[in-house]
């Protein structure tokens, strides 16, 4: 889904309750932005972008809270969530040679199952085979709502909910119109939009989802 409809905050508790692992792609992306701008890269560069990607050593450590991310041996966990960040990730999620190295990373932390994966392309580009697939969304005014509620949290001043609405707007844009795996429901997910709702009953249509899909003796309930 798209920017601020939830999926951080409803995939990693889901995640948790069926005792599964938590894929954020988007931190990807985010890590690859930042190191683009450490190096002063011109972020339209293919072919430095390119040449960055060939020593890039992107680790993800999933702990109990946050699943840290380490960018050539920097700890990048809370930078990436910076307003800089943000403002340019989508102009370098366009590149082909990003693209393709993020996902076939992506694809080798998914063979083995159990995992809960949230992005733009992951029904579509990423694990098309997926078993359970759910389009989250919700209206431009709610996504800025929560998005200035994340900032605040993370320390990060804030603009003004109409500036930030515009700012969602655009990186949708931008994310929907690219050439390679834009932004885009799949045509066997089940798109929720969840206006009004609370991240609690989310998780619980999730839950509900995905139960009618696979059945107990395939993944227990941990609390049973
Ligand atoms: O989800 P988050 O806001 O962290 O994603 C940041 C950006 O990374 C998105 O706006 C999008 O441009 C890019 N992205 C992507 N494909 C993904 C995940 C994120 O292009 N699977």
């Amino acid at each position: 889904g798209p920017a601020g409809a939830g999926k951080s905050s409803v995939t990693k508790a889901f995640a948790k309750r069926l005792g599964m692992l938590y894929l954020d792609t988007g931190a990807m992306y985010r890590a690859v932005t930042w190191l683009i701008q450490q190096e002063k890269i011109d972020p339209q560069d293919h072919n430095q972008i390119k040449q960055l990607l060939k020593n890039l050593k992107l680790e993800l450590e999933p702990n109990q809270q946050v699943t840290k991310i380490i960018i050539n041996g920097n700890d990048v966990t809370d930078a990436i969530r910076s307003p800089q960040v943000t403002s340019m990730v989508s102009v370098v999620a366009t590149h082909r040679s990003v693209r393709d190295e993020l996902t076939s990373q992506q694809k080798e932390i998914g063979k083995a199952g159990g995992l809960v994966a949230e992005g733009r392309d992951i029904g579509t580009a990423v694990f098309p085979n997926a078993e359970v697939k759910i389009f989250l969304t919700a209206s431009p005014a709610e996504r800025a709502r929560r998005r200035i509620i994340d900032l605040q949290n993370q320390g990060f001043s804030t603009p003004s909910l109409d500036k930030l609405e515009k700012e969602i707007k655009e990186r949708d844009e931008m994310d929907r119109s690219r050439s390679i795996s834009p932004l885009m429901q799949a045509s066997d997910a089940k798109e929720l939009i969840t206006d009004g709702m609370s991240i609690e009953q989310v998780i619980e249509e999730i839950e509900r989802l995905f139960r009618a899909k696979i059945p107990h003796e395939v993944w227990p309930n941990p609390s049973s």
